[in-house]
């Protein structure tokens, strides 16, 4: 059956502008990371993508090597815009990136212009588009001049082949010098990408306050640290948990005692505040004007719902930011 969206999409979720650019961003996005390769459930994805869109996230992440295999989040997300959500191309922002590992040999890899360019090529094959919303150069390449790898995103969006470019996973510093290539370039910096949850803080020693004075957006990927951040494995390691269906980049001996101890003591305050763990540790991070918007990874369309109503409720009190605190400092 054809798929009619949510005619009250846009009354749900809130919006935040990202940094100082035209563009407003949901407070949640969608990351297709795990899930979406060819070796998931095509019904469990397309559900779960328009779920998103009925609930006003109309912002979608992408990489070359989501999977796997690599380049197969892709290729379901190109069959979900052709069955379902192809007509409502200029309601979303679909992003993409290039940096890790895609093809064998020199080229399929790290920061060259040549990588870059040939990547976001397949990417668009790949998805059935003519741009993307946002590309992004996916992490730092200490070996490649900053000047190429900024000169390769700018090239990009003068070809129409982006809208915008970002930067994931790059430190303060490196940052800063992108953001003035891009700058000088005529393409400013849209959005940096970096890991940011309650067990990991990095970006508070620096990052946010470039991005704030750079007016550059912030979305925190793993929000949820894979899954630790959730009530899901107080009890153990469910079977259907990524721990155990994808160990790949959440191992089981990840989730030690300590870190449950402190999972069991974080589920409490979230129960106090009226939330799911989920909730708080999304609200957590969207305390932060700074943070545009919160990219959230899910396998089942009840844990969006239920991510999503985070945003109801931003506001933390001393008492409960301490309390937090206390928690992730023992
Ligand atoms: P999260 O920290 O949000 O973890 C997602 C996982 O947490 C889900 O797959 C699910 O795991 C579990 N989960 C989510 N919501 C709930 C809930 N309400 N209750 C219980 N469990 C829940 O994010 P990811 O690590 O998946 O990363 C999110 C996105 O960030 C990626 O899809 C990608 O787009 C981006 N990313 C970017 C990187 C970069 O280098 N720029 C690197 C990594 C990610 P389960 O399968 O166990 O149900």
């Amino acid at each position: 059956p054809l798929y009619v969206p949510n005619a009250n999409r846009y009354e749900t979720i809130p919006y935040r502008r990202c940094g100082q650019s035209g563009i407003l961003l949901p407070l949640i996005s969608l990351g297709l990371w795990h899930n979406f390769g060819h070796s998931n459930d095509f019904k469990n994805a397309r559900s779960m993508v328009r779920t998103a869109f009925d609930h006003g996230i109309t912002h979608f992440d992408l990489a070359n090597n989501y999977g796997p295999p690599y380049g197969s989040a892709e290729e379901t997300f190109g069959r979900i815009l052709q069955k379902d959500l192809g007509t409502y191309r200029d309601e979303l922002i679909i992003s993409t990136k290039a940096g890790w590992d895609m093809w064998p040999g020199p080229y399929g890899n790290l920061g060259s212009r040549k990588y870059l360019i040939a990547s976001l090529d397949q990417s668009l094959k790949r998805m059935g588009l003519d741009y993307v919303d946002i590309f992004y150069h996916h992490r730092p390449d200490p070996d490649t001049p900053l000047e190429e790898t900024m000169g390769a995103l700018d090239h990009i969006v003068r070809q129409g082949k982006a809208l915008y470019v970002g930067i994931s996973q790059y430190n303060a510093e490196d940052t800063a010098k992108a953001a003035k290539i891009l700058k000088d370039l005529g393409t400013p910096c849209l959005i940096h990408q970096p890991r940011y949850n309650m067990f990991d803080r990095w970006v508070e020693n620096g990052l946010l306050d470039v991005l704030g004075n750079e007016g550059i957006g912030a979305i925190a990927f793993s929000p949820l640290e894979q899954g630790i951040l959730t009530d899901k494995y107080i009890n153990g390691i469910p079977e259907d948990s990524r721990a155990i269906k994808d160990g790949r980049y959440l191992q089981r001996d990840k989730i030690t005692p300590e870190i449950i101890e402190k999972v069991k003591k974080l589920n409490e305050i979230a129960q106090q505040r009226g939330q799911s763990l989920a909730q708080m540790a999304i609200s957590w991070l969207l305390k932060d004007e700074r943070i545009t918007t919160v990219l959230v990874g899910v396998s089942k369309t009840e844990q969006l719902k239920n991510n999503i109503e985070a945003a109801q409720n931003l506001n933390f009190s001393k008492e409960e930011l301490h309390a937090i605190e206390k928690v992730l400092n023992a």
